[in-house]
């Protein structure tokens, strides 16, 4: 089969496109054909070897992915049979490849509505938002959430899941297309992240009273605006930062706001699951869908790399691995 591989880390020209033998599944382990692979910052961060997990080298990137079970060998009952439409959250060989292997409690049915590129899109920024919003963030029915920077993966996947849980929703983008889009997805307003004072009107939508809870993609740039419009005893979820940043600690005193931390791969197993299965729910109620930006064939995974770092985004990078 088709697959990237990367022999050393790097710009992104290091995921090359290669032969390799198909994978075959062990006991406990499903096949699944991969019809598309979901791109997130975090295949840059492992990519160029400056993230804290790295695997060995040499490897295939990707966590995301969706297509169809080819095969499953398992020594209990399976609720998937061969043949079935999927989607992943994780994988146990790569996603960026014509085939992958998976744990059975990686392997979810993807609903006929939803493409391929859809499922690909889902797995890591889905469980990320339900984290940030529910897990971490304590997010209620009536609250108000600020999405700062809403227009990606996870800021797209966390506006649907707040609209669907009865909270009122501000969304950042950066351009007019991605608000456009927010619009679509049932925020309230939506404010441009590259305007000087953008924030200034949460003061007037909240009544003085400052956002419940603020969902933050960059923190390195916008954690000290951020503290100046968290209500008093609201949250601040990090879920992105790129650098550091200085804050006054008066402001939390004054605010008596928390300010959480969120790393997807702290989840307990217990935590995952109750992500996935609130996924699964939305996806199959209808209250999810998953919104997709850009997609690549596989051998341009590196354009792709490219994509999900530059600005403008408007949903999911994707990659896709098989056309028929
Ligand atoms: P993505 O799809 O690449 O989207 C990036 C988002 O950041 C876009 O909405 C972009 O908006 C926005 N952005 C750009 N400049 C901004 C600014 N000045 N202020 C606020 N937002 C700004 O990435 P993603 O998958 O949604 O992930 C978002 C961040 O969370 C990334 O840094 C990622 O590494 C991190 N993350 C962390 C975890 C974890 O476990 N902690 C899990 C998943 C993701 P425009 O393009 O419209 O400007």
């Amino acid at each position: 089969m088709k697959a990237i591989r990367v022999s050393s880390f790097g710009e992104p020209e290091v995921l090359k496109l290669a032969d390799v033998p198909d994978p075959v599944p062990a006991m406990d382990q499903i096949l699944v054909e991969v019809m598309a692979a979901g791109v997130n910052p975090v295949d840059t961060y492992i990519r160029s070897g400056v993230y804290a997990r790295l695997p060995d080298l040499p490897y295939t990137p990707g966590l995301d992915a969706a297509g169809i079970i080819r095969g499953i060998e398992c020594t209990g009952s399976c609720a998937l049979n061969v043949g079935d439409r999927v989607w992943l959250s994780g994988n146990l060989g790569g996603a960026y490849a014509e085939m992958t292997l998976c744990a059975p409690s990686q392997v979810h049915r993807l609903p006929d509505r939803l493409t391929f590129q859809q499922g690909a899109s889902i797995g890591v920024a889905y469980a990320t938002a339900y984290r940030a919003l529910f897990q971490r963030g304590n997010g209620k029915p009536g609250k108000t959430v600020l999405i700062h920077g809403a227009t990606g993966g996870v800021g797209l996947a966390a506006v649907q899941f707040a609209r669907a849980a009865g909270m009122r929703v501000f969304a950042t983008g950066g351009t007019a297309a991605g608000r456009a889009e927010l619009e679509a997805h049932g925020a309230a307003h939506v404010l441009d992240h590259t305007k000087e004072g953008y924030l200034e009107p949460l003061r007037e939508w909240t009544h003085g009273h400052g956002v419940d809870l603020i969902i933050e993609m960059l923190a390195n740039v916008n954690l000290p605006n951020d503290l100046n419009h968290v209500a008093r005893g609201g949250c601040i979820v990090i879920v992105g930062s790129r650098g550091n940043v200085e804050v006054s600690p008066r402001i939390f005193m004054q605010r008596e706001c928390d300010v959480r931390g969120l790393m997807l791969f702290n989840a307990t197993p217990a935590e995952i699951r109750e992500a996935v299965a609130a996924v699964q729910g939305g996806l199959e109620s209808g209250a999810l869908t998953p919104v997709v930006g850009a997609d690549f064939p596989l051998a341009e995974a590196s354009a792709a790399h490219a994509a999900v770092m530059a600005p403008g985004h408007r949903g999911k990078v994707v990659i896709t691995c098989r056309t028929t």
